[in-house]
């Protein structure tokens, strides 16, 4: 049976609990151990997908296509177990489900209560979809204390009590000051969140405490004794110097050997260490740096684009340059501004979107690129914009456009039903706008010979998707006599997933989102493709 291991988060939110709960699945799964992490999260959006990246980061795609808390990329990139739908849940997801089954008097007759229903979908939850797991870590969102997850922490508790403590852990991550004015460290607000926990019926096992400066021995002493918690399962994590060396330092903390010695086992085989231990030499000696525009809507929130940001920087370390990410909010962009913004520049990204605002800043910026024959990367809103600004531009559609944005413009990018043999708008069939995202895994098939072929070194690939509008395939040959290949297609031939330019070194639109798959320890091809033509630019 699985053991089940349940990561809270104290005093502060943005603590780490992601990376912490990455970085343990990483220790137990190198040392023999099958190892799955989940997600609870305690607000009412059902999932993030309608959430703004204002409002909470980017939304993290699986390969089955749930569009899940961005905490679901840093699992998959430290373990790299590819996430699913039932690994993340919210308290609306959870409220809706319950809501639907009332309707249809599935709870005969009875008043239905957030104890027992919500705790038991919870628990449901907890267990959903586990085979032969060794261990299912649970990270739940928010801080304790908060209103919110107050039905996840009794859930916890209850599901504890369900299958035994020795089948159960409770790892609880606070925030431990250094005051600088007193140089001192304070034990008390974690002294008190844990007070919070334990009146909610939590004991936790093993405190991680993270702290600016390593917390001395009497420190720790006083959390074990107030906290009630063994001495050697107050761990600290002091800041590391770039987040792949987290691992190393939980190891040396020793996390995973007391998750083990709780657990009365022993590792089925030895640590491997020396992948991280490498590309942090690599991340922190690398002197060389390029860099790489990328325009977007979102730029100025730090996780808007978190995937992306991790992929470009495996992309630089498999090239051993340092990749300085030059972020450009699109709306601000001005076309006469764009040579004087990207003078500087080895490649140009546009990431995805949704939306008008900002999409000619985007079209400038695409048109520079492909002039100045500087690698360019599409993807998705981005391959979009690209098709775009080469039919205005190259094939002198001057009302080209995409129906997404402007309804009277002409389609080359559209809603699959919109289009007719000719390629123009249907009238009036629009109606499906909503509810119609392509989501998660598609195959496309690549063109023998084609720039993308070579990177990929494959006929045929899978991608994670995420989008409502198509480019229209029925101006493919318009496009390709003018040098704009689509040298990926879906295996139907109907949907574009692929565009190149002929004479251009590197230029790139991808349909989908190549970031969702890129790994530190594996970086993706088209990544470290793209930085390796940027490297060689200038
Ligand atoms: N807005 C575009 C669409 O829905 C692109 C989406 C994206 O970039 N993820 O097709």
């Amino acid at each position: 049976m699985a053991r089940y291991i349940f990561v809270t988060g104290g005093v502060v939110s943005s603590l780490g609990k992601g990376l912490s709960s990455a970085s343990l699945a990483y220790l137990l799964k190198s040392q023999g151990y099958k190892v799955r992490i989940r997600k609870m999260d305690p607000y009412l959006n059902v999932d993030p997908g309608t959430m703004s990246p204002f409002q909470h980061g980017e939304v993290f795609v699986t390969n089955d296509g749930a569009e899940t808390d961005l905490d679901l990329g840093h699992y998959e990139r430290f373990t790299n177990i590819s996430a699913k739908k039932s690994d993340n849940i919210t308290t609306g997801r959870i409220y809706s489900d319950i809501i639907k089954k009332e309707r249809k008097g599935k709870y005969l007759g009875k008043t239905v209560q957030v104890i027992p229903h919500v705790t038991d979908r919870i628990r449901e939850f907890i267990k959903d979809d586990i085979s032969n797991e060794d261990f299912v870590i649970c990270e739940i969102g928010g801080t304790v204390g908060d209103i919110e997850s107050l039905p996840f922490v009794e859930a916890i508790r209850q599901f504890s009590n369900e299958v035994g403590r020795n089948k159960s852990l409770f790892i609880h991550l606070t925030f431990v000051p250094f005051l600088k004015s007193s140089d001192e460290i304070k034990t008390k607000p974690t002294q008190h969140s844990v007070k919070e926990l334990r009146s909610l019926g939590i004991q936790p096992d093993i405190i991680i405490c993270r702290s600016q400066k390593s917390i001395p021995l009497d420190q720790r002493k006083k959390i074990s004794l107030f906290c009630n918690v063994d001495i050697e399962n107050v761990i600290e994590t002091v800041d590391v110097r770039t987040i792949y060396e987290a691992p190393i330092s939980f190891y040396n903390e020793k996390l995973d050997k007391q998750v083990l010695k709780y657990f009365k086992l022993k590792p089925k085989k030895k640590i491997n260490l020396l992948p991280w231990k490498k590309i942090t030499k690599t991340v922190l000696n690398t002197k060389k740096t390029i860099n790489i525009a990328i325009i977007g809507k979102y730029v100025n929130l730090k996780d808007a684009y978190k995937s992306l940001d991790e992929a470009l920087i495996h992309g630089g370390i498999n090239n051993n340059v340092k990749v300085n990410l030059i972020r450009i909010e699109s709306d601000k962009l001005k076309p006469s501004q764009v040579s004087n913004v990207l003078k500087n520049v080895s490649g140009v990204l546009i990431p995805g979107g949704f939306g008008k605002r900002g999409t000619e800043g985007k079209i400038s910026a695409i048109s520079y690129a492909r002039k100045n024959k500087i690698p360019f990367l599409g993807i998705c809103f981005g391959m979009q914009m690209a098709v775009i600004e080469f039919a205005r531009n190259i094939l002198k559609i001057n009302d080209a456009g995409s129906s997404e944005l402007d309804k009277k413009c002409y389609p080359v990018v559209g809603l699959l039903s919109e289009w007719n043999k000719n390629g123009s708008l249907i009238k009036g069939t629009n109606k499906d706008l909503g509810g119609t995202m392509r989501l998660g895994l598609y195959e496309a098939k690549l063109r023998h010979n084609s720039l993308i072929q070579k990177i990929y070194k494959s006929k045929s690939i899978l991608e994670r998707h995420r989008h409502r509008y198509e480019v229209n395939r029925n101006l493919k040959n318009k496009f390709e006599n003018k040098g704009m290949i689509f040298s990926g297609m879906s295996p139907d031939d109907k949907l574009p997933e692929i565009i190149e330019i002929k004479n251009h070194p590197w230029f790139i639109g991808v349909q989908y989102h190549p970031e969702f798959k890129s790994r530190p320890l594996t970086p993706h091809p088209l990544f470290s493709s793209f930085i390796k033509a940027a490297k060689f630019y200038k």
